[in-house]
């Protein structure tokens, strides 16, 4: 099944203790979009301004994603700068600069009518609300926000939330959204704001999915997937994304949905965070393999397997 994503096609400028990248190619339903294109259809709704050509378009269509959803417009597309130089599994940002995202007015291709999975990847709530309002036939529905939402933009946000079946954030903006340190009870919180469905991102420590109504202390109720202990991470920019892309993208590539199916949409979302964090942005997701990913899934399994 087809999955339609909004989000932000930036350029990010990258510092990490590897080095340095200026305006490479990146943004939240880039990094998912590449992601989720080993699993299934992907179609893209987005803007971007006259910095993104060719080169630029090329990565996309390289992976067969669907761009007619992405609208050219006059002006510099998103731009966002950050670093991880302190720690590297939280981006200190430094910019961001909306540029032509400041003024989107999303439109839906007649083409994406049939999707039947919608991602709202990160940007302004308010743009994630229209796009959800106007898909009004998705039958799974998950989104991702961040800190700088979170905080400043937050009613915006709680509408979002509303129409959500699966929300997958960190665990620091999970403790902010509820307003509560511990995690369980603040999961808990965020479990009566709408989704069904929390996916708490523990950057290199792995994920956690926590299921609405956990009776108190049978917090079995959750599942962990870890993450691949890496020998080098060179950019962590795009992990989370590139998470949201594996699960998502494998639960549209079955069939039927079972508590399995979710589980091992936990795994796929490891993985697809393992290899982006292993180049600077986009680099490794666009050279990747489907063999490479079923190898690294089976290093998982091993990785967890108790007998
Ligand atoms: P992550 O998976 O959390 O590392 O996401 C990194 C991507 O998010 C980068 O490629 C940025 O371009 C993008 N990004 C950063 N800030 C924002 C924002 N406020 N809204 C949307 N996308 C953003």
């Amino acid at each position: 099944m087809a999955i339609t994503v909004v989000g932000s096609v930036a350029f990010d400028s990258i510092e990490t203790p590897a080095g340095r990248r200026d305006r490479c190619l990146g943004g939240a339903a880039t990094y998912f979009s590449l992601a989720a294109s080993f699993f299934t259809d992907v179609r893209v709704i987005a803007v971007v301004g006259e910095d993104f050509g060719p080169a630029e378009q090329s990565v996309f269509e390289a992976r067969g994603i669907d761009t007619q959803g992405i609208e050219h417009a006059d002006g510099k597309s998103f731009f966002w700068e950050g670093s991880y130089l302190e720690n590297l599994n939280e981006a200190k940002t430094h910019a961001t600069e909306l540029n032509v995202f400041g003024t989107f007015d999303p439109k839906i291709p007649p083409a994406y009518g049939d999707s039947d999975f919608l991602f709202l990847a990160n940007i302004d709530p308010v743009l994630q609300r229209r796009v959800r309002q106007a898909t009004p036939n998705a039958k799974l529905v998950a989104g991702d926000t961040m800190n700088y939402w979170i905080k400043d933009h937050k009613p915006a946000l709680l509408e979002v939330l509303k129409g959500l079946d699966i929300l997958l954030i960190n665990d620091t903006e999970t403790r902010m959204l509820a307003g509560n340190p511990n995690l369980v009870q603040a999961a808990r919180h965020v479990l009566t704001l709408g989704p069904r469905m929390l996916v708490v991102k523990h950057g290199e420590y792995g994920a956690t999915l926590f299921h609405k109504s956990i009776p108190k202390g049978q917090e079995s109720e959750s599942f962990r997937a870890p993450a691949l202990p890496l020998d080098e991470v060179t950019d962590p920019t795009g992990a989370g994304d590139s998470f949201a892309g594996g699960f998502f993208g494998y639960l549209a590539s079955q069939s039927e949905l079972t508590p399995g199916s979710f589980r091992r949409a936990m795994f796929y979302g490891s993985v697809m965070g393992s290899f982006a964090v292993e180049r600077f942005g986009t680099e490794r997701l666009q050279e990747l393999t489907r063999e490479e990913i079923d190898h690294r899934f089976r290093l998982f399994r091993e990785l967890t397997h108790l007998d």
